[in-house]
C-alpha cells in the first residue's frame, strides 16, 4: 500500500483525487488549510482507515513520510487567488519548496498541478508544451501565473540539482461535481445562476474561448502521469481540446437547465485570456491519455450536483 500525500485535497480536484486513490487501495494523507476547500467534501472520508486529514498551511514546513506527493494546494479561481495575492504567490513558491524538500528527504515522486495560465494570453494556438507563454508579470492574474511558473522552475531545478523525481502537469479549465458553488468560475456561476433563475453573467462579449475538461478525465490523466514508468516528467498539457466560447457554454447551461434566466453582459476583467485550447498530442503519446466525457454529459452531472447544494 502506498502512502500518498495530496495537498489541497479538500479542494475541488483534490477531493476527487483522494477518493480515486483510496478506491485503488492507497493510504491518503490530505493536507489542507481550508482556504477554498470545503470540509463537507471530505467529511465522509474521515472515518476511513485509509484516509488522514492534516490541517496545515503549505507555506509552513512539515514532515510527512510518503512515497508520492500530488501538490494541488493553491486557490484556482480568479476571485479566490486575487483575494490575497501575496499569499497566493507564497502558497505556490514556498509551498512547492516545502514539498520538494519532503520529496527529496523521502525519495518520493512529486507531481505539481501547474496550469494553462503559464501560457498567459497565448499568442500560439492551440497551446503546446514548447510554447513559453505570454504572461503579464505585473497584472492582477500574475500572482497566480508567475507563482505557478516559478513552481515549475523549482521542480526542474530540484530535478537537475538533486535528482528529485518530478512530474509537471498543466491543467486546463476543469469542471464537475463538488466545485464550490460560490467559487466565481464560469461553470459554477452559470449553473448556479441558471438554477436560481438569476441573470447569467457573461464577462465581455462572451467570444473568449476555453476548453472544459470533466474532472474524472483529469484525475485519470494525473494518475497516469504520476505512475508512468517511461521517464517522462513533462510538462504535459491535461485538458479537453474541444474549444468553445463562453457564450456557447452559457447557452448549453440554459438549454440543459431549461431556465428562463437571461444573459447579462459585464466588463471583461483585465488580462483575461482571449483564447485557450490545449494541444494534447504529448499526453496521447506519452500517457495514452485523452478525455472521454462529452461536454453535455459532464454538464448534466455537474448540474445534478449543484441542484443538491
Ligand atoms: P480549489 O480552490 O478547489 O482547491 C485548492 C485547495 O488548496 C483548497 O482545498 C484549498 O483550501 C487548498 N489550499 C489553498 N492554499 C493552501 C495553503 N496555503 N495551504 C494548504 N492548502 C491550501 O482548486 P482546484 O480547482 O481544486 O485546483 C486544484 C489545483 O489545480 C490548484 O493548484 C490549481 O492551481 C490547479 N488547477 C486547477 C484548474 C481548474 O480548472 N480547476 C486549472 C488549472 C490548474
Ligand atoms: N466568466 C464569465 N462569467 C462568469 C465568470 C467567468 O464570463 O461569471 C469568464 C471569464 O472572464 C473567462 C472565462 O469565463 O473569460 C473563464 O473564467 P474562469 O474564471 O472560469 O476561468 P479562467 O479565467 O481562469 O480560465
Amino acid at each position: 500500500m502506498k502512502k500518498i500525500l495530496v495537498t489541497g485535497g479538500a479542494g475541488f480536484i483534490g477531493n476527487h483525487l483522494c477518493r480515486r486513490l483510496i478506491s485503488e487501495s492507497n493510504y491518503v494523507v490530505c493536507l489542507d488549510n481550508f482556504f477554498t476547500g470545503l470540509r463537507k467534501h471530505i467529511e465522509d472520508l474521515l472515518g476511513n482507515k485509509n484516509f488522514e486529514l492534516v490541517e496545515h498551511d503549505i507555506v509552513d514546513e512539515i514532515d510527512i513520510e510518503c512515497s508520492q506527493i500530488y501538490n494541488l494546494a493553491c486557490p484556482a479561481s480568479p476571485p479566490h487567488y486575487q483575494f490575497d495575492s501575496v499569499k497566493t504567490m507564497k502558497t505556490s513558491v514556498l509551498g512547492i519548496l516545502n514539498m520538494l524538500e519532503l520529496a527529496r528527504k523521502y525519495n518520493a515522486t512529486i507531481l505539481q498541478a501547474s496550469t494553462s495560465e503559464v501560457y498567459g494570453n497565448p499568442l500560439v494556438h492551440p497551446q503546446n508544451e514548447t510554447y513559453w507563454g505570454n504572461v503579464n508579470p505585473i497584472g492582477i492574474r500574475s500572482c497566480y501565473d508567475e507563482g505557478k511558473r516559478a513552481a515549475e522552475t523549482l521542480m526542474m531545478d530540484y530535478h537537475r540539482q538533486y535528482g528529485v523525481d518530478v512530474r509537471i502537469i498543466r491543467i486546463f479549465n476543469t469542471y464537475g461535481p463538488n466545485m464550490d458553488p460560490k467559487d466565481g468560475r464560469v461553470v459554477s456561476n452559470c449553473i448556479m445562476q441558471a438554477l436560481n433563475g438569476e441573470d447569467i453573467t457573461i464577462y465581455g462579449d462572451g467570444s473568449q474561448t476555453r476548453s472544459f475538461c470533466y474532472v474524472d478525465d483529469l484525475v485519470e490523466g494525473m494518475m497516469r502521469m504520476m505512475n508512468n514508468k517511461n521517464g517522462f516528467i513533462g510538462p504535459v498539457n491535461l485538458g479537453n481540446p474541444s474549444e468553445r466560447t463562453v457564450l456557447d457554454l452559457a447557452q448549453k447551461v440554459v438549454e440543459l437547465t431549461g431556465t428562463s434566466s437571461k444573459l447579462k453582459f459585464m466588463p471583461l476583467p483585465s488580462d483575461d485570456p482571449v483564447k485557450r485550447k490545449p494541444d494534447i498530442s504529448v499526453a496521447k503519446k506519452e500517457l495514452g491519455w485523452e478525455p472521454t466525457v462529452d461536454i453535455m454529459d459532464g454538464l448534466k452531472k455537474t448540474i445534478e450536483y449543484f441542484k443538491t447544494v
